[in-house]
């Protein structure tokens, strides 16, 4: 089943793999009772959820020892692999839906993982929090919202010269159109826009590299719901 992983050149040793395979239990497990994943199927499952979560390996970047922050995560998604793949990465897991949290938990006691944070709340609040604001070296995000939007959710968290990589597709070109006022309110500049192919036609997948260049205004984040209805 690794072989996936392979196809993109990403090495995972056996630790990692029987990590993957707990994960991949518990969520199969656990997915009535908690909502997590349309997705069940294991080759479903490994590539567009756990291989799609860690293609960020095959960027430049070193995230052993880096304080990151995953807005939006779910069932864990891209935390949880990025974690396996990555065990002395410093972790927070952030998401509005209670139930969500309380199954990454389960899976972060099943895998005995160590510095991971697991919030309940939303972003608009936690971003204003001084624990939290400008305490990452990189944010992450997968399927939470259009990029205008979630630069507003996300960017309070990062260091100034710190990173987001948002997970996109589909519509990347409209939705950077958009942002342009977002990424100007944000202090932030794209760096790069780097596409996989996912194996097997799952698709293709574009990470976008936005880098915070100086301190936002308190104001933002607005209060919650507010981003959302006015995006900026
Ligand atoms: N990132 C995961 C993935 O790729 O599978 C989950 C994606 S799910 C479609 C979007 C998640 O974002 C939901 O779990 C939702 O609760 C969370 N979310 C949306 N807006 C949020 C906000 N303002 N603050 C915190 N979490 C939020």
């Amino acid at each position: 089943m690794m072989n996936y992983f392979d196809d993109l050149g990403i090495q995972v040793d056996d630790i990692k793999s029987r990590q993957f395979e707990i994960f991949y239990k518990l969520l199969i497990e656990e997915n009535e009772k908690y909502n997590l994943t349309a997705i069940t199927e294991r080759k479903d499952v490994y590539i567009k959820h756990f291989l799609d979560s860690i293609l960020v390996e095959k960027l430049d970047f070193e995230f052993n020892g880096k304080k990151v922050i995953d807005i939006g995560t779910g069932a864990g998604f891209p935390a949880i692999p990025l974690k396996i793949m990555n065990p002395q990465m410093r972790i927070t897991g952030l998401d509005a839906l209670n139930k969500r949290i309380g199954f990454i938990k389960m899976v972060q006691k099943e895998l005995s993982l160590k510095d991971i944070e697991l919030i309940h709340g939303r972003a608009e609040d936690f971003g204003q929090m001084t624990k939290y604001r400008e305490q990452y070296d990189f944010a992450v995000s997968r399927a939470v919202a259009e990029l205008r939007l979630l630069l507003e959710l996300v960017m309070p968290f990062v260091n100034v010269g710190g990173y987001f990589i948002a997970y996109k597709s589909l519509k990347t070109k409209t939705e950077l159109e958009d942002a342009t006022h977002a990424l100007n309110e944000m202090k932030s500049k794209l760096i790069d826009i780097v596409e996989f192919k996912l194996p097997e036609d799952f698709g293709t997948r574009d990470m976008m590299i936005i880098q915070k260049m100086g301190k936002i205004n308190n104001k933002y984040p607005r209060k919650p719901g507010i981003p959302k209805k006015s995006p900026l």
